[in-house]
């Protein structure tokens, strides 16, 4: 990959990565067509939701312990704030922080006017409003369709205020307008933190272990540890001095290549921190490949044979009666484009049948040029085999509930708490798989079983919701018309 960290924004996932947001048919015709960035580019001509890159940029800056984030946007477009200041409560007790970390926001609040005369002297205002509030180390200012259509010059007023203010500015460039694919955020982040926080290294530190991950549990402590190895936990919940020393990390890891590719892959080819190129360690055969080569990168291959054959004892008789109450249970997916792989990957090695899946979108290729083990697809339908029933869809519940009445799965596995009523209300028991970090190594393996059995004995309940619940779409949806992909459109200007 050729980065450039002089230019203020990354290139945008699309064109970069070629993503995309519609597809159906199956995997393996997919995964052909990924190969030359050859599956055709499509949209839809109705949408019932969406999400946008400022959101995947706030769920990363939002969290950084010791900044303040100024969005220079109309307020509507950080209204997740108040959900965002609770999860980062529970974010510091699941991590042990004793501090509980408060997000310390400020928004322009851009309105008419301002997208007439421009709001620079709104975003130097609240600059220094956050600057003296919060006494920050680092001030992230986050742009918005708004600012990035009148064109404000974001990047020069927050040079001045760097200046003036002598801590990092760092503005991140994600209007939501700009990409059809909302993960377009977190490139975004990972390139204002690129370019103006992370330091040049001083030293090495060779336990010291980069993981890119969400604000889930340490899950990672325990395998690591038992490596002699130290977590380095990015983003989410990570101190400023953290971020500054990414660089001199032994290597970098992420429980999903769509959320840590393009940072992995900029520390690699920068600082020559290598990037880990296995599967993200979910699954038994997975767990094994990621750790040997954890172990191989950072000099400890002497402890991990031991290790994996002392992990697997551990589990193995709470794994097998899991396998055994789940064998067959037919389980529908629906999550974000990596992670949903590695959850497929999961569900059958838990015995389940994966009767289908929909990524909420589809990168056709990753940011490492050396991607042999990190294309995702390719690695479940290598172990797994084709999925016939795929589908590539950026949440829509009206399509997917056309499917998920076709297949009619004994539980659907999503990973936005927003997405799980869907299933609950078709009788499906639905499981939330909003902390990414709970099903990593081999005791996420059980424990994702462990949940799923649970879920299943209130299958009762949600067969009651089912029976009650009515869905806000006509007849002619739900019952006469038979396909799922029916407003889905070819883009005429691609
Ligand atoms: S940045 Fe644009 S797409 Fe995102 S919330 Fe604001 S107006 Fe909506």
């Amino acid at each position: 990959m050729s980065i450039n960290l002089n230019i203020s924004a990354v290139e945008m996932r699309d064109k970069r990565l070629g993503a995309i947001t519609s597809y159906h048919g199956d995997a393996q015709t997919l995964l052909e067509l990924s190969e030359d960035k050859k599956v055709p580019v499509t949209t839809r001509s109705y949408s019932q939701c969406s999400a946008c890159s400022e959101g995947c940029a706030a769920t990363l800056t939002y969290y950084v312990r010791g900044a303040a984030i100024v969005a220079h946007a109309p307020i509507g477009c950080d209204a997740q704030i108040a959900s965002q200041n609770y999860a980062a409560k529970a974010a510091s007790i699941n991590r042990h922080i004793e501090e509980i970390h408060a997000i310390k926001f400020l928004s322009t609040n851009i309105k008419e006017k301002d997208t007439i005369y421009g709001g620079l002297e709104k975003l130097r205002n609240a600059i220094q409003e956050a600057y003296d509030r919060f006494n920050p180390e680092v001030i992230f200012v986050t742009s918005s369709c708004a600012s990035g259509i009148v064109g404000d010059d974001i990047e020069s007023v927050a040079d001045e205020k760097e200046s003036e203010l002598g801590i990092p500015i760092v503005p991140i460039f994600c209007e939501g307008f700009k990409s059809r694919v909302w993960t377009t955020g977190f490139d975004a982040a990972y390139h204002g933190i690129l370019r103006k926080i992370v330091k040049d290294p001083k030293k090495k530190q060779e336990n010291l272990v980069n993981i890119f991950n969400f604000q889930g549990i340490p899950s990672f402590n325990d395998l690591l540890g038992k490596l002699g190895l130290i977590p380095n936990y990015l983003i989410p919940m990570a101190t400023v001095k953290q971020l500054e020393e990414m660089s001199e990390a032994a290597i970098s890891v992420h429980m999903c290549e769509t959320l840590g590719t393009y940072v992995s892959a900029v520390l690699e080819e920068k600082y020559g921190v290598p990037e880990v190129k296995a599967p993200a360690p979910f699954g038994i055969k997975w767990t094994d490949e990621w750790l040997r080569a954890v172990a191989k990168a950072t000099g400890k291959s002497d402890l991990v044979e031991n290790l994996i054959e002392s992990e697997h004892k551990k589990i193995e008789k709470e794994l097998a009666e899991v396998r055994e109450k789940l064998k067959g249970k037919k389980v529908y997916v629906y999550a974000g484009d990596s992670f949903a792989h590695s959850i497929g990957n999961l569900v059958q090695d838990l015995g389940m049948t994966l009767v289908g899946m929909t990524t909420l979108h589809h990168d056709q290729k990753v940011d490492n040029e050396n991607k042999e083990r990190l294309n995702t697809l390719k690695n479940l339908i290598d172990e797994r085999g084709n999925i016939p029933e795929f589908s590539v869809c950026n949440q829509q519940p009206y399509e997917v509930i056309k499917i998920l009445r076709r297949l009619k799965p004994d539980f659907m596995i999503a990973r936005h708490q927003g997405l799980t009523p869907l299933g609950t209300k078709l009788g499906i028991p639905t499981i939330n798989e909003g902390d990414v970090n709970a099903s990593v190594g081999y005791e996420g393996l059980v424990n994702l079983g462990k949940r799923i059995i649970e879920a299943g004995r209130t299958s009762k309940f949600e067969q009651n919701i089912a029976k009650h619940a009515k869905f806000p779409y006509s007849k002619w949806w739900l019952d006469e018309e038979p396909d799922p992909f029916y407003f889905e459109r070819e883009n005429k200007a691609k």
